[in-house]
Order: C-alpha cells, then sequence, then structure tokens
C-alpha cells in the first residue's frame, strides 16, 4: 500500500497532521502503536488535570468553612477516581478515532519502523506489513528520562504514568524534579493526603521562571504541606521498611524515607525501535530527531514535529507543528489558508503548570529579555488587586509584564493567578502580535475577571494602574 503521507505516532502532533492533511485531500496513512491521542491524551496531560480537578475540591470543600459551608471529611476512593478519570480518557479517545474516520484517514494499529527512506514495516496483532509513501512524518513523541539509582521498577519507584495507575495513595511520596509534571504530582498527592517531599537539583521550583513567581509558588505550596528541598544531588535508594531516597546537599548526605518515589526529571525523544539509521535520520544527543527550520530531517522526505523533535515539549507546540506542516504538504509549497510556512513560525508559545493557582508564562522573562540587550519596564501586580480573585477564595499570586521600554512592545507576562490557563491566552495574543502595553491598556475587560489582571499591569507599566499603587 502506498500514501501521499505515512504519518507515525497519533499523538497531537500525529493525528492533527493526518487529520488536516486529509482535509487538504492527500491520502494519509496514520500507524500507532498504542491508543491515539499520545501521552498527552492517555498519559498527560488530560488525566492528570482530570485528577487535578478531582482533588481540588477536597481543598474547596475545607476552605468553603471560612464561608460557612461546612462538609465532613472526605472519603476518597482512589480506584473510583482513577475510573472517572479513564472514562474522560476513553471518550476523547473515541472521538479522536471518529474524526480520523470521518476525514478518510487511515489507521493502522502496530509499531513502525524504517526499512529505507521509501518504506516502512508496522509489526501489529497480524504481523508484519511493508508500507510505502511519498513522504513521512515522525510523530513518535518523548519518553520519561532516566535517573540512575533509582529506575522506574513500577513496584516503589514509578514515573509519571505508573503515578496514573495507583491502587493506593502513598503515604509518603518523594518527588524527584520540582518542573512542571513534579509539581502537579506534588499538588495532586499533597491534596489526596500524601505527605509530600520534592527534592531538586536546582534552588527553585519551576527553573526557569521568574524568581517571584517562583517564591510565591513556593510558599503556596509549603503551606499545602508539601516539603522542598533544592540544590541536591539524588544518590540512590536505600532499600527496606520503610525505603528512603538518599541525597547529597552541599557536604551533607540525607534521606527521606518513601513509600512511593517519582522520578519526574525530564523526557527525551521516543525514537526507540524506528531504525532511523536505515532511512538517514539523525538525532541529536539527546535522542531528539535533527530537524531545520522546515521540520525536514537530515532525510529529505522525511519530517519530524512534536516532542520527538525536542523544543518545548508542550501538546499545543506539537499540534501547532502539525498545522503548519500539513498546510505545507498538502498544499504543495503554496502557501495555506493561514498564509504561512514553516518558516514564519509562532515566535509566542504559552505553558502553563496546574498548580493552584495555576502558573502560567509567555514569552521573555525579565532576564531573558535583559539578555538580548533590551532595556525593559517591569509591572508587578499582585492577584489580590483584581476583585475576582478573593471572590474565588484565590487572592495569593502576581502578574508580572515586561515591555520593551523603547517600542513599549509586550515581551512577556508571567502569572501566578486563578483562570492563568485561560488569561496566558490573551498574553500570547498580545506577544505574538506585537501588542503595547498601551495598545492592551486601551482594551475593555469584562468585570470582574481575572483577565483584569493583565489590563491592570498594562496600566502600571506606565504609572497609571488604580487598583494598586504605581511606583
Ligand atoms: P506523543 O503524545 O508522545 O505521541 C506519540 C505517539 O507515537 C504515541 O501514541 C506513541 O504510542 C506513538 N509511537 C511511538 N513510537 C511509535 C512507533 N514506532 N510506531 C507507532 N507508533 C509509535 N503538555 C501540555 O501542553 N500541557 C499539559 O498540561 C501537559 N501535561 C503533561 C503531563 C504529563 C504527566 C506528561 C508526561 C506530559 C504532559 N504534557 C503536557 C506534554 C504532552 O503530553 C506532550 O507534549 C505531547 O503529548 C506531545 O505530543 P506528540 O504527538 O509529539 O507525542
Amino acid at each position: 500500500m502506498t500514501s501521499d503521507v505515512l504519518v507515525i505516532g497519533a499523538g497531537p502532533a500525529g493525528y492533527v497532521a493526518a487529520i488536516r492533511l486529509a482535509q487538504l485531500g492527500k491520502k494519509v496513512v496514520l500507524v500507532e502503536q498504542a491508543r491515539v491521542g499520545g501521552v498527552c491524551l492517555n498519559q498527560g496531560c488530560i488525566p492528570v488535570k482530570a485528577l487535578l480537578h478531582g482533588a481540588s475540591i477536597i481543598r474547596n470543600a475545607a476552605e468553603a468553612r471560612v464561608m460557612g459551608l461546612r462538609f465532613s471529611g472526605p472519603e476518597i476512593d482512589l480506584v473510583a477516581l482513577y475510573s472517572w478519570k479513564a472514562r474522560i480518557v476513553e471518550r476523547l479517545v473515541r472521538g479522536i478515532e471518529f474524526l480520523l474516520k470521518q476525514n478518510g484517514v487511515e489507521l493502522v494499529r502496530g509499531r513502525a519502523r524504517f526499512v529505507d527512506r521509501e518504506r516502512v514495516v508496522v509489526t501489529g496483532e497480524d504481523g508484519e506489513t511493508e508500507l510505502g509513501a511519498g513522504s513521512f512524518i515522525i510523530a513518535t513523541g518523548s519518553r520519561p528520562v532516566r535517573l540512575s539509582g533509582v529506575e522506574t521498577d513500577n513496584r516503589l519507584v514509578i514515573d509519571s504514568s505508573g503515578a496514573l495507575n495507583l491502587v493506593e495513595i502513598p503515604k509518603r511520596l518523594v518527588v524527584i524534579g520540582a518542573g512542571a509534571i513534579g509539581l502537579e504530582f506534588a499538588t495532586l498527592f499533597a491534596r489526596l493526603g500524601s505527605r509530600v517531599t520534592v527534592l531538586e537539583m536546582f534552588e527553585n521550583v519551576l527553573p526557569g521562571i521568574d524568581h517571584e513567581i517562583a517564591a510565591a509558588l513556593q510558599r503556596l505550596l509549603e503551606r499545602e504541606g508539601v516539603r522542598f528541598h533544592f540544590g541536591v544531588q539524588v544518590k540512590g535508594l536505600i532499600h527496606g521498611t520503610p525505603a528512603a531516597v538518599e541525597f547529597a546537599c552541599g557536604s551533607d548526605t540525607r534521606q527521606v524515607e518513601a513509600d512511593r518515589v517519582l522520578v519526574a526529571v525530564g523526557r527525551a525523544g521516543l525514537t526507540e525501535g524506528l531504525e532511523l539509521e536505515k532511512a538517514g535520520v539523525e538525532t541529536d544527543e539527546k535522542g531528539f530527531i535533527r530537524t531545520n527550520e522546515n521540520y525536514q530531517t537530515t532525510a529529505r522526505n522525511i519530517y519530524a514535529i512534536g516532542d520527538v523533535r525536542g523544543g518545548p515539549l508542550l501538546a499545543h507546540k506539537a499540534m501547532a507543528e502539525a498545522l503548519l506542516l500539513a498546510e505545507v504538504l498538502g498544499s504543495e509549497g503554496r502557501t495555506g489558508p493561514t498564509g504561512r510556512t514553516p518558516k514564519q513560525r509562532f515566535h509566542a508559545m504559552p505553558w502553563c503548570v496546574y498548580t493552584d493557582p495555576e502558573v502560567a508564562r509567555v514569552g521573555l522573562n525579565e532576564r531573558e529579555a535583559q539578555g538580548k540587550g533590551l532595556n525593559v519596564k517591569v509591572a508587578l501586580v499582585p492577584a489580590s488587586a483584581v476583585g475576582r480573585s478573593l471572590t474565588l477564595g484565590r487572592s495569593e499570586g502576581l502578574c508580572k509584564m515586561v515591555v520593551d521600554q523603547k517600542t513599549d512592545r509586550i515581551l512577556g507576562v508571567s502569572l501566578l493567578a486563578p483562570d492563568a490557563d485561560t488569561m496566558i491566552g490573551e498574553a500570547t495574543v498580545a506577544v505574538e502580535l506585537g501588542l503595547t502595553a498601551e495598545e492592551l491598556g486601551r482594551v475593555v475587560h469584562p468585570h470582574p475577571t481575572m483577565s483584569e489582571l493583565l489590563l491592570e499591569a498594562a496600566h502600571a507599566i506606565h504609572g497609571r494602574a488604580i487598583h494598586i499603587v504605581n511606583r
């Protein structure tokens, strides 16, 4: 069987590329070894956020006491909670399968490996099938990085996928890594009643984020009972009853007891078993596929998108790359309806972390902007400046806006605030389209909403904020 385009991997990168290419009239085959939806739908974005939502009800119920609403303590049926999450995933998986079918994408179940630049072999339940195509898109995603001395065994040591398959809540959970994944699970299990300790080799949470946001987030998590050790080097496990994680902190060697250890120290490109060398596709030292600015690999007719080509490992980045590449491949080099080619790539890439309140960021932070030699103006507005935050019972947090002093263009926004995941959409439009603080400040924002925090920050840049004292 020969198709115009064969896509390997049906995660957000692969299924989106396949559907758009089919809409553009291409004959598309999509090969997937597991369930459609990839890590995002099956082991990442969706299941984790579903569980976090469930766990937030526990905190909300406890906090309702100050509003005069009293509930008795929670009875947590972890198996039922996890099966609720599984039903959400199942529904979305079926939805993607339906859309693939309706758009005429042929879904082939099995594991693909290259024979050469024009052919792959797919090993599935019915044996091996050889498939040819004019172009190939590799969208095989990423896998957790392993930590030497703390290898995943799915009993004591788990990774993020293992954490989504537990049958009981660990009494003591040690999370290694204070990045997005580590902090989301720390939030989840702290709410479910675990005693959570986070070990991080850097000096703060979410390495790379502005220090004001990192410090405020750490304080909030500590208030929920999460304990942190920074600047640590994990040395290994001490097996026993209870087990413990041993780590070095300066000249000290310390231990922390654990019923489960969750390793969340980053992800690497998933290319194992693809036999890329047979197709002349090269990877870098971290296992990510090398691509040029058009997502083309070292083999001319083979492209790579999503996590497997590195960059920010985010589902929306994977989907955005899929759409750009599909427009180009599907319109024979003419620009698509968006009028864009991969060369005209987006430069504003938002990201969110679903702690409570959420953290979200887009564009440059203050240090990065200064590193580029820009003179910047900065506004810092506390979330409590906006009435809506108090009505939500979440007045902690802040918004930091960074603006180019010369042009007044908004370079970046960082948020720690309720609804930050939604608000960052507006900030992304501002950064992507090069809006100035003056322009954003002229746009009417609805009241009472958290979006007024962005408005206030745009005003504060010019010393015209109303709900905080201008500096
Ligand atoms: P994947 O989703 O990994 O899909 C790759 C697919 O390829 C898989 O289905 C795999 O089975 C298949 N495959 C691999 N090899 C082969 C082969 N040889 N043959 C056939 N099929 C193959 N991102 C966000 O933007 N927001 C979030 O909130 C968020 N939360 C996350 C939480 C967790 C715990 C994790 C782990 C990740 C999270 N991410 C989040 C990241 C997000 O899941 C990834 O960025 C996204 O899934 C990448 O999409 P992809 O299509 O590139 O790869």
